[in-house]
């Protein structure tokens, strides 16, 4: 049984209400889909797992209103849903999402924009060297990730080049968990931790993402069908988001367009909840406070102290809040 029929059982109308069909109809027959590309009015939705689905194209029903609809929704599609050439179905109904990775355009800008919903992990892809890795810019990715409610996965690159341990013994008082990869080798370790999963992949040129793309999913960028690219034309800012289906099952979401991820809207309350055992802490916090280094009478401090927290971690934690209003 569906989420939706689940969903629709307990929707029924009660005895003495009218009949639900009267203000609002029930859908009995939607189906659900993911969103796998929005360009303009138009929802490219796939239906079905990953490897026996087909496509769907459709548009908003008028009731969504503004509803915003983005890439990785579950959507529940009415009409036509057969994907059949020149069918168009409609978005009836929005899933409560379970993540939603965000970014603002700029540091200066607080208004958020949402990338892709219901995705599991965000992988981080950084060289350890060529180009020399910026652990500013993986900073930034870890927040985005934290605050999207996402699991980070650290993926380092080019590990023939040089020992990527100085590298993960940054992360390691975190808690990142992480995966390396060799220059022309199959990227095993990578390809056990997305099965089954949708990622967002995320790193600046060069660090050899479209390479392992390509190693996971030969072909991947020529591929024909649910390969597509969606362009936000006609906005201040234009992004790439490219959605494709891995072979053994899971769903891997290339970000071609995106360079860094503006930070503005990240709360600090909402990273700290991702590092339960800080969050605990910070309920003895004076109130409004910012935790970094120079918050006067911080619990983070004091647990410190008094050896009941990792100092290394909360520095590390203070490192991450302090890269949302760094440039990098
Ligand atoms: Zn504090």
């Amino acid at each position: 049984m569906s989420r939706y029929d689940e969903e629709a059982k307990y929707d029924r109308p009660r005895r003495h209400t009218r009949p639900r069909t009267k203000d609002r109809p029930a859908y009995d027959d939607a189906v659900e889909g993911v969103v796998i590309t929005r360009d303009r009015g138009r929802y490219t939705c796939w239906v079905g797992d990953t490897s026996t689905g087909h496509q769907v194209t459709a548009m908003k029903a008028r009731q969504l209103g503004k509803q915003g609809v983005i890439v990785g929704d579950r959507v529940k599609l009415d009409g036509d849903a057969s994907g059949d050439e020149g069918t168009l179905a409609r978005i009836v109904g929005v899933v409560p999402r379970t993540t939603l990775l965000r970014r603002s355009a700029d540091d200066d800008d607080p208004v958020e924009r949402p990338l892709v919903a219901n995705a599991d992990q965000l992988v981080i892809v950084v060289a350890v060297a060529n180009p020399e890795p910026r652990t500013g810019l993986v900073d930034r990715f870890l927040v985005a990730a934290y605050d999207a409610g996402m699991r980070p996965l650290l993926c380092l690159t080019k590990t023939d080049l040089a020992d990527p341990d100085p590298l993960l013994s940054i992360y390691r008082p975190l808690g990142v968990e992480s995966v390396t990869t060799k220059l022309g080798s199959e990227p095993a370790e990578l390809r056990e931790q997305l099965n089954d999963r949708t990622s967002v992949l995320v790193g600046h040129s060069g660090v050899g993402k479209s390479t392992l793309v390509n190693a996971l999913i030969p072909g991947a960028h020529r591929a024909t069908g649910i390969v597509n690219e969606v362009t936000g034309r006609g906005r201040h800012t234009s992004t790439n988001t490219v959605v494709l289906r891995l072979p053994d099952g899971g769903w891997l979401i290339d970000t071609p367009g995106i360079r860094s991820f503006g930070l503005a809207h990240v709360n600090p309350d909402r990273l700290i909840n991702a590092f339960p055992d800080l969050a605990e802490i910070t309920a003895d916090c004076p109130r409004g406070c910012t935790h970094n280094e120079t918050a006067p009478d911080c619990a983070l401090d004091e647990a410190i102290r008094e050896g009941r927290a990792d100092a290394a971690r909360v520095d590390s934690f203070r490192r991450l809040l302090a890269s949302r209003t760094e440039a990098t």
